[in-house]
C-alpha cells in the first residue's frame, strides 16, 4: 500500500511538471492561436470538431482513471483487511478469542532467538492449565454446552489475570505467561486461576461444573528457555492432575526426570507390544458347588529381556494413554484364543476390556470377527468390564454390550463395590456374572459392615439370577465363609495364581483329579 501510494504521488509530480513545462512551452510558441489559425484555413477538414472529440475523450479518460483509482483503493484496503484477518485466524481461537498454539509457537521462538542475543532480562512465570471432567459435561451438555463453558472459563480466567498472556491451546488446554519482575504471589496466581475455573456456572440454566489442574515453573530461575518453561509447566500439571490433594503444584526437578523414566518407559511399552513382549498369563476360575475349574481369567504380563514379570496395573493405564491399547488388546485375545482351543470345551475364557476400550464402539465388533478368525465359539468367552467404565460413556458401553451379547458373548460386571453404578444400570446392562471386588473379600471376616456387603451382593446376584465371583481369595477360612453365604464362584491365590499358557493343561488335569477322589481343590497348586 505505501509503495503504491509513493508511486501515486511520483506519477502526479511528473504530470503535473509535464503541465507547467507544455503551459510554458505552448503560451511561449501561442499554440492555440496557430491551431485556430489552421483549422480555419483547412474548414473543409473538420478539424474543430475531431479536436472537440479529442478533448472530450481526454476528459472522459481522466474521470475513468480517477473512478478506477477510487476502486483499487477500496479493493486494496479489503485485501488488507482479509490479510489481517486470516493473521488473526491462524493465530487465534475463534471460540474464547485466546491466542492459539501457533501463536505461542511464534512468540516463544522470537522470545528465546532474542534471549541468546542477551537481550531478554524478563522473568516470566507460565502456568499450564488442563480442565477435569469436561469431557463429562460435553456428553451431558452436548458440544454447544462444551463450547459454553470453554467461553466462561475464558473470560474467568482473563478477570482472574488480566495483565498476562492468556492462551487456549487446544481441547481443555490453557496456558497463562505472567510477568514474573512484578511482585506477584505466584502460588497465589496458580491458585486464583484454579479457582476461577473451579467456580460452578450455569449454562443453559444447567448447572455445570469442572475442576483444573495447574503446573507452573518460573523462567529462568528454573528453566533456560521459555520453551523448557511450557514443557515443565505441562510436566508440573500432569503431576497434579495425578494428584488428588493438590490441584497445584509448581514443577521440581525431580518431576522432570520421572517424565523422563516415563518416557523410556511409554517408548519401550510400544517395542513390547510390536513384539509380543506381553503375553496372557491365566487364573482359574473356580465354580464352587463343583469345585471345578469353570474358566481361566486373561491377566496381561508384560515379560522384559531379562525375564522379568511387569503387571498390567503399570503398563494397561500407560498404553491406553499412548494409544496402543487396542492393538495390545487384540493380540492378547487373539493368544487367548489360540491357547484356549487347547482346553475342554467347557472351560470359559474370560477377558478384561478397560475403559477407554469401552468409549470405542467399534470394539464389540472387533471381538467378534477376531473369534471368527480364530474359530473360537463366542460362548465361551466372558468379556470383564469394570463398573467404572461403564459410567464413563453409557451409551457407548451400552452399544458395546449390545454387539457381546446379541453374538453369545458373556459378560461380567468387574470389581463390583468399587465404582459408582447404581443398581438399576446392573439390571438394565443384562450382566451374566458380577465379581465382587477383592477389597471385600480381604476384610469380610472381621469387618462386619464389609461382610454385609459381601452378603447383600450375593443375595443381590441371586435376586437377578446373576452369578457372583469372588475375587482374591486367599484363606481357607474365606472359602469357607464364601461357600456358606452361598457364593457361587471364586477365584484367588488359594485356588491358581495366574500361570502361562503351558501349565494351564497339567492344571485341569490335577483339577480333574482332585475332584475324581480326594484332595481339596482349594490348595494352592500352580504358582508363578
Ligand atoms: P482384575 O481384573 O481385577 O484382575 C484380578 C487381579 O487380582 C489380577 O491382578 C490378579 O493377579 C490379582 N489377584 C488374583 N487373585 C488374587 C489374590 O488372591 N490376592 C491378590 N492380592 N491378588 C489377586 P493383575 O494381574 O496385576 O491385574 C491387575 C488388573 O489389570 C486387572 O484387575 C485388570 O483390571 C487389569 N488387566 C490385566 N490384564 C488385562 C488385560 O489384558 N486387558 C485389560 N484391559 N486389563 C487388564
Ligand atoms: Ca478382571
Ligand atoms: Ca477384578
Amino acid at each position: 500500500m505505501q509503495i503504491l501510494r509513493n508511486r501515486a504521488f511520483t506519477d502526479a509530480v511528473i504530470l503535473f511538471a509535464l503541465f507547467v513545462v507544455g503551459y510554458l512551452f505552448f503560451s511561449y510558441v501561442e499554440a492555440f492561436e496557430q491551431i485556430v489559425e489552421f483549422v480555419e484555413i483547412h474548414e473543409d477538414w473538420e478539424l474543430d470538431e475531431g479536436i472537440t472529440s479529442l478533448t472530450l475523450i481526454g476528459i472522459a479518460g481522466f474521470v475513468y482513471a480517477v473512478r478506477r483509482n477510487h476502486e483499487a483503493r477500496a479493493e486494496l484496503k479489503k485485501r488488507k483487511a482479509a490479510e489481517a484477518n486470516g493473521r488473526w485466524l491462524a493465530q487465534n481461537d475463534t471460540l474464547t478469542k485466546l491466542p492459539n498454539r501457533r501463536f505461542l509457537n511464534s512468540f516463544l521462538q522470537k522470545f528465546d532467538n532474542g534471549q541468546s542475543d542477551g537481550k531478554n532480562t524478563a522473568r516470566y512465570a507460565v502456568y499450564s492449565i488442563d480442565l477435569d471432567g469436561f469431557k463429562q459435561v460435553n456428553d451431558l451438555h452436548g458440544h454447544a454446552g462444551g463450547d459454553a463453558l470453554l467461553q466462561k472459563v475464558a473470560d474467568r480466567l482473563t478477570k482472574a489475570a488480566p495483565d498476562d498472556l492468556i492462551m487456549r491451546l487446544g481441547g481443555d488446554e490453557f496456558l497463562v505467561i505472567a510477568d514474573a519482575a512484578k511482585d506477584q504471589d505466584l502460588p497465589g496466581l496458580g491458585k486464583s486461576l484454579s479457582d476461577a475455573v473451579r467456580k460452578p456456572m450455569t449454562i443453559d440454566g444447567i448447572h455445570a461444573e469442572v475442576g483444573a489442574s495447574v503446573g507452573y515453573v518460573i523462567y529462568p530461575d528454573q528453566v533456560s528457555t521459555l520453551e523448557d518453561a511450557v514443557r515443565s509447566a505441562d510436566i508440573a500439571m500432569y503431576a497434579a492432575k495425578n494428584n488428588p490433594s493438590n490441584s497445584v503444584m509448581s514443577f521440581s526437578d525431580s518431576m522432570g526426570e520421572e517424565a523422563a523414566s516415563r518416557a523410556i518407559l511409554e517408548r519401550s511399552l510400544r517395542v513390547a507390544v510390536r513384539n509380543n513382549d506381553i503375553v496372557p498369563y491365566y487364573q482359574p476360575l473356580i465354580d464352587f458347588e463343583t469345585d471345578k475349574v469353570y474358566g481361566f481369567e486373561v491377566l496381561a504380563r508384560w515379560i522384559t529381556h531379562d525375564g522379568k514379570l511387569i503387571e498390567p496395573t503399570t503398563f494397561i493405564p500407560l498404553a491406553e494413554q499412548i494409544g496402543v491399547i487396542t492393538e495390545l488388546s487384540d493380540k492378547l485375545l487373539n493368544q487367548a484364543c489360540e491357547d484356549a482351543s487347547k482346553w475342554p470345551d467347557d472351560v470359559m475364557l474370560s477377558f478384561n476390556l478397560s475403559p477407554t476400550q469401552l468409549s470405542d464402539r467399534l470394539i464389540g465388533l472387533r471381538i467378534i470377527s477376531i473369534l471368527a478368525e480364530k474359530g473360537f465359539l463366542p460362548s465361551r468367552l466372558e468379556i470383564e468390564i469394570t463398573e467404572s467404565a461403564m459410567v464413563q460413556d453409557v451409551d457407548s458401553a451400552l452399544a458395546v454390550l449390545g454387539d457381546l451379547q446379541s453374538a453369545g458373548i458373556h459378560t461380567a460386571l468387574d470389581d463390583f463395590g468399587t465404582g459408582y453404578s447404581s443398581l438399576s444400570q446392573i439390571a438394565r446392562f443384562n450382566f451374566d456374572r458380577i465379581k465382587i471386588d477383592r477389597s471385600f473379600i480381604s476384610e469380610f471376616e472381621l469387618n462386619e459392615k464389609q461382610h454385609n456387603i459381601v452378603k447383600a451382593i450375593i443375595a443381590l446376584g441371586e435376586g437377578l439370577d446373576i452369578s457372583t465371583t469372588a475375587e482374591g481369595v486367599e484363606t481357607d477360612s474365606q472359602l469357607a465363609e464364601l461357600k456358606a453365604l452361598g457364593c457361587a464362584c471364586g477365584q484367588g491365590h488359594l485356588l491358581g495364581r495366574p500361570m502361562p499358557a503351558r501349565q494351564v493343561a497339567t492344571f485341569i488335569a490335577g483339577d480333574n483329579d482332585d475332584r475324581s477322589g480326594h484332595g481339596n481343590p482349594g490348595l494352592v497348586r500352580s504358582a508363578v
